[in-house]
C-alpha cells in the first residue's frame, strides 16, 4: 500500500476486466485511474475479439442463407445475392466505435481518470506510465494508487517458425480486418476462435482447410456434440486434418504454403497445403511482457500467467489481478465477474471473493450454436450422473422453424440430483445456456430445472424436456 497515494485504485487495462473493474470501484465510491496503452477502450474482446468475430458472424450467415437460398424449403426464394465485404467491415468497425465510445462516456460519468500509455509496474507498487504505441505523451507519468488491478488481457501466441505478418499469415485480428475474402484458407487450430472465423471465411466463399493437432475439435466441449458439430462444418464444405501438426508456413509466389505432418508419423505422410491466407489460432498468452510484472518481482507460472490466491491477490501486497492474465478460461464474462468480485473486496476493505468457476457458460457461435455450462459427459464418470438428452427434431418450434439440427443435455448427480453440466447445440444456444448456468450455479437438481414451466412453442423447451429424461420424467421423449 502506498502512501501520499493519487488514487485508491489503478486499474491496468480498459478490456472487460479493467473497465468493469474501474466503473465498479469508482460506483463504490473510490477514486479510480484506468491506464490503457490503445487509444479506443475495451480491450480484445471489444476490438479484436467477441464483438468484431459476432458481427462478422451475423453477416455473413445472413448472406450465407440468401446465398444457397435455405428459405426456399419455407417458400422464400430470392433471386439474386450479392456481397459488400467492404460494408460488412464498415457494420463492424461502426459497432466496434459506438461500443467503445459507450465506455468512455460511463468512464465519465462514474469520474473514473482514464490515462493513456504504457504501464509499467515498479517493485513498490507505483506505476510508470510511457507513451503509448502512437508515441503520445501520457498526461501523467506516475502514478501512486492504495490498490492496483492488472488486468493485461491476452495475445494470441504464434507458431515460433511463423511470425504473424497480419496479410498472408494472421492472428485472429487480421483475420477480422482481411481486404479481401480470400480464395483458400488454411486454419491452424480448431478452437472455438479457429472455428468461428473459419466458418465467417467458409460462408462467404472461401475454401476453407483446418488442421488440429487433437483428434477432434473444439475441446472443453461435450465430445459427442463436437463430432456433430465437426460433420456439419464438413457438409458445409470446409475440410479437417485431425491429429496433423504445422511444422513450417512459407511464402510462394502464388501465396502460402503449409506444411502438415500426422501427429502419429507412422499414421500417414507428410502433405503441403496451398492458401492465400493461413490463419494461425493455436492459443493465446498473457500479457506480461513489456509491462515490467516480471522485473516487478510478480509471481508468474509457467505458462506466464501471474499467479494469484483465491481472492485475486498477487505475490505483492495491494496489487490484484484478473481476466486472460490469470488461470481459467480466457473469457469476457469471466474477467467481468472477477473485476466486479475484486472491485467490491477493495472497496468493503476485505479479500475478494472466489467467482463460481463451475458456473462459467462457454459458447461457439457457429451455426447452429453450441453453448455448455460445466464438464463434458465424456470427462464425468458414467456411474456418478445421470444424463438426460432432448433432440431439437422432437421440438414443434424448432420444427417450425425449419432447424432442427441440435440437442440439449443435461447430466445430473445420481446422488443429490443436482444439475452439473448442461450442453446444447441449436441456433441460439448461447441464448438459451442462462438458465442452465443458473440452475447450476444456485445447485438446482434436474427435477426442479424440469418443473420450471416454459412457454410453449419455444426452442428452450429442450432443456425442460432434457432435465427430465434425467429422471426418467420426459412427456415427449
Ligand atoms: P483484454 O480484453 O485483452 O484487455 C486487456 C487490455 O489491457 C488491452 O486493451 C491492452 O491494450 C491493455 N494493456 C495490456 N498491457 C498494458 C499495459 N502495460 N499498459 C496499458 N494497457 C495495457 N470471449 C468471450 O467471452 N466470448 C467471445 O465470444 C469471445 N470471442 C473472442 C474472439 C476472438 C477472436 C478473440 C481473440 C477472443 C475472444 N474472446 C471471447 C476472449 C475475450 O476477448 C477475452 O477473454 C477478454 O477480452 C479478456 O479480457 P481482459 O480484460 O482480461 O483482457
Amino acid at each position: 500500500s502506498q502512501s501520499g497515494s493519487d488514487f485508491d485504485v489503478a486499474v491496468v487495462g480498459a478490456g472487460p476486466g479493467g473497465y468493469v473493474a474501474a466503473i465498479r470501484a469508482a460506483q463504490l465510491g473510490l477514486k479510480v485511474a484506468c491506464v490503457e496503452k490503445e487509444r479506443t477502450n475495451g480491450g480484445t474482446c471489444l476490438n479484436v475479439g467477441c464483438i468484431p468475430s459476432k458481427c462478422l458472424l451475423h453477416a455473413s450467415h445472413v448472406y450465407s442463407q440468401a446465398h444457397r437460398n435455405a428459405w426456399k424449403r419455407i417458400g422464400v426464394t430470392i433471386p439474386q445475392v450479392s456481397l459488400d465485404f467492404k460494408a460488412m467491415m464498415q457494420h463492424k468497425n461502426k459497432t466496434i466505435a459506438g461500443l467503445s465510445a459507450g465506455i468512455e462516456q460511463m468512464f465519465a460519468k462514474n469520474k473514473v481518470e482514464r490515462v493513456r500509455g504504457r504501464a509499467v509496474l515498479r517493485a513498490d507498487g507505483s506505476i510508470d506510465v510511457l507513451s503509448a504505441a502512437d508515441g503520445s505523451t501520457p498526461k501523467r507519468q506516475q502514478i501512486r494508487a492504495k490498490n492496483v488491478i492488472l488486468a493485461n488481457g491476452s495475445e494470441s501466441a504464434a507458431l515460433p517458425f511463423a511470425p504473424y505478418d497480419e496479410k498472408r499469415v494472421v492472428s485472429s485480428t487480421g483475420a477480422l480486418a482481411l481486404e479481401s475474402v480470400p480464395e483458400k484458407m488454411v486454419i491452424v487450430g480448431a478452437g472455438v476462435i479457429g472455428l468461428e472465423l473459419g466458418s465467417v471465411y467458409q460462408r462467404l466463399g472461401s475454401q476453407v482447410t483446418f488442421v488440429e493437432y487433437l483428434p477432434r475439435i473444439a475441446p472443453g466441449m461435450d465430445l459427442a456434440i463436437s463430432k456433430q458439430m465437426r460433420s456439419l462444418v464438413e457438409k458445409e464444405g470446409s475440410k479437417f486434418h485431425l491429429s496433423s501438426k504445422v511444422t513450417a508456413i512459407d511464402r510462394s509466389s502464388s501465396g502460402v504454403q503449409v506444411s502438415v505432418s500426422p501427429v502419429d508419423a507412422a499414421a500417414g505422410a507428410p502433405f503441403k497445403l496451398e492458401a492465400d491466407v493461413v490463419m494461425v489460432s493455436v492459443g493465446r498468452r498473457p500479457n506480461t511482457a513489456s509491462s515490467g510484472l516480471k522485473e516487478a518481482g510478480l509471481a508468474l507460472d509457467r505458462a506466464g500467467r501471474v499467479v494469484v490466491d483465491d481472492h485475486y491477490r498477487t505475490s505483492m501486497p495491494g496489487v490484484y489481478a484478473i481476466g486472460d492474465l490469470i488461470y481459467g478460461p480466457m473469457l469476457a464474462h469471466k474477467a467481468s465477474e472477477e473485476a466486479v468480485a475484486v472491485a467490491e473486496g477493495i472497496a468493503e476493505g476485505c479479500p475478494p471473493h472466489k467467482i463460481n468457476y463451475a458456473a462459467i457458460p462457454s459458447v461457439l457461435y457457429t451455426s447452429p450454436e453450441v453453448a455448455w455450462v460445466g464438464p463434458a459427459v465424456d470427462d464425468l464418470d458414467p456411474k456418478s450422473v445421470n444424463v438426460g438428452s432432448f433432440p431439437l427434431r422432437a421440438n414443434g418450434r424448432s420444427r417450425a422453424s425449419d432447424s432442427a439440427e441440435g440437442v440439449c443435455k443435461v447430466v445430473s448427480d445420481k446422488k443429490t440430483g443436482r444439475v452439473v453440466s448442461v450442453h446444447i447445440m441449436a441456433p441460439e444456444a448461447g441464448e438459451m445456456i442462462g438458465e442452465a448456468v443458473t440452475a447450476v450455479q444456485f445447485g438446482l437438481t434436474a427435477h426442479q430445472l424440469g418443473s420450471v414451466i416454459h412457454p410453449h412453442p419455444t426452442v428452450i423447451e429442450v432443456i425442460k424436456e432434457a432435465a427430465l429424461a434425467c429422471n426418467g420424467e420426459a412427456v415427449h421423449s
